[in-house]
């Protein structure tokens, strides 16, 4: 049986492919994408997420 809470996920900002070191940390996909919507919301400056940019962010998602 797996423990709950033990699986960190992690995204990158250059991964998505920002100039940024950004790096964030969550348990769960959605607490993970809503994390890193907020930084490149408040950083770049990027107010909606695309389509195009919503799938690199599930590319970019290591588990
Ligand atoms: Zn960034």
């Amino acid at each position: 049986m797996e423990k709950e809470g033990e699986i960190m996920l992690s995204i990158k900002c250059k991964d998505v492919g920002m100039k940024c070191d950004f790096e964030v940390e969550a348990r769960t996909d959605n607490e993970l994408v809503n994390k890193f919507q907020e930084h490149i919301s408040k950083v770049h400056n990027v107010k909606t997420i695309t389509p195009d940019m919503f799938t690199k962010i599930r590319k970019a998602i290591k588990k």
